[in-house]
């Protein structure tokens, strides 16, 4: 049995995917530590890890979460982060560590101590055709030159970490895009563009969907056919007037209409229509299973999500990765997408009628939910892990796991 130190940085989208691994890795007879911020450590430990807090609390998100605030706080953080985390780490003394793809300190940690290291992707994976978005570029620099003070902060962050710790590896500016010898991607090749182009450390592994905490105040009886659901993440400040719009351009098409309005307080998008749900966080699995329609902002788990459960959806990008996955959804037709100036209740009813009226739509989402599934999902992500860790780490330094064990 193996010691397997998971860390991570504060966004749901990031840490989701990876709680089944973690539940299905302690299923197997590992042991699994945690390094998270207090809003997580709860579902963490329910998926069985032993949680390692951050010190500072919760770390506020770069707002607006653009592609150079992004890595002016990633590479702040590492610098702040790594003493401590470093400090644990010698004592849990891991035989391997999964980071996420945008964790500069997991990356770093597995260098100062020496242990085989495992990426994690919840976006697509990224390469030259498929450029991650802190990838050099003209658009990156100009980026930064209209933001010189983040700019600065990330140069002054990555001296300090190269002065302080052992960085070799890091790449010089694309933080969002950590690759290790192993890479696992929670989208299937399907889905990921360019899928060919990736080598073989990169595994797409498809959703990581499992059985998440259930939420006992969600009405899920009183729901009526066809259930529609919309939301804009957990990340952006969703505009309230945003989410009013999609619930009174959707609810003359629905049963009920399910809105998640994440940071927004549902008071703010006023009276509704008596069949439209809203609240700050939903079951997001569990209501799309049932939906008809999705109009998502395109985050990368929300529309995994809505494949594995065969939904067509309708886009809305707000920002960072999403245009990109608007895209792949369009091409593969499984759905439609709208830019958000583009939004009016009219529009949204017109597009969110074709996708419903229009069985092309329902048939690429339904190709697609196989796809997802054949990936295999968290299991084949524990599998990867596992056969990783056996070929990295000396046999005898490894117990074997007791097949019974694995039920
Ligand atoms: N989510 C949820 N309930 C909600 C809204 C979101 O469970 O009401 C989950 C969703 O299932 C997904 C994650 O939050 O796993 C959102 O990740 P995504 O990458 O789609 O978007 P982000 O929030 O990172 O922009």
């Amino acid at each position: 049995m193996s010691t397997i130190a998971f860390l991570n940085i504060g966004m749901h989208g990031h840490v989701n995917p990876t709680l089944p691994v973690v539940a299905e890795l302690v299923r197997r007879g590992h042991t699994v530590t945690y390094h998270t911020s207090p809003v997580f450590q709860e579902e963490i430990e329910a998926a069985g890890a032993d949680v390692r807090l951050y010190p500072g609390g919760d770390p506020a998100l770069p707002d607006p979460p653009t592609p150079v605030t992004l890595m002016e706080g990633l590479a702040r953080t590492a610098v702040r982060l790594l003493p401590a985390v470093l400090t644990d780490l010698r004592r849990i003394r891991p035989d391997a560590i999964v980071h996420d793809s945008a964790c500069p300190w997991g990356a770093v940690a597995a260098r100062e101590l020496g242990v085989p290291a495992v990426s994690s992707f919840t976006t697509f994976a990224f390469n030259r055709q498929v450029r991650s978005p802190t990838s050099g570029s003209w658009e990156l620099l100009s980026a930064a030159a209209a933001r010189p003070g983040s700019a600065g902060g990330y140069l002054s962050s990555r001296r300090r970490l190269r002065r302080r710790f052992d960085t070799r590896g890091l790449p010089l500016l694309d933080l969002g895009n950590l690759r290790q010898p192993l890479n696992l991607v929670y989208t299937s090749r399907a889905f990921q563009p360019a899928a060919d182009a990736f080598d073989g450390s990169y595994r797409f592994v498809g959703p990581s969907v499992g059985a998440r905490p259930a939420d006992p105040s969600f009405p899920a009886d009183r729901l009526q056919d066809p259930l529609l659901y919309a939301s804009l993440g957990t990340v952006f400040n969703a505009d309230p007037q945003l989410l009013r719009t999609f619930s009174t351009a959707l609810a003359p098409l629905g049963g009920t209409v399910v809105v998640s309005t994440g940071r927004t307080d549902p008071a703010a998008l006023g009276p509704l229509p008596v069949n439209v749900l809203a609240r700050r966080s939903v079951p997001q699995p569990e209501v799309l299973a049932r939906a008809s329609l999705f109009v998502t902002h395109g985050g990368m788990n929300s529309v995994n999500e809505a494949m594995y459960a065969g939904v067509p959806m309708l886009v809305v990008p707000q920002g960072a990765d999403q245009p990109m996955v608007a895209g792949r959804v369009v091409e593969l037709g499984a759905g439609l997408s709208i830019r958000t100036e583009d939004v009016t209740e009219e529009s949204v009813r017109a597009l969110a009628w074709r996708l419903l009226d229009d069985a092309r739509f329902l048939t690429a989402a339904t190709t697609l939910r196989t796809a997802q599934r054949e990936a295999g999902g968290y299991r084949r992500a524990a599998d990867e892990v596992e056969r990783y860790l056996h070929a990295a780490v000396p046999a005898r330094a490894l117990t074997p796991v007791d097949p019974a064990q694995r039920g």
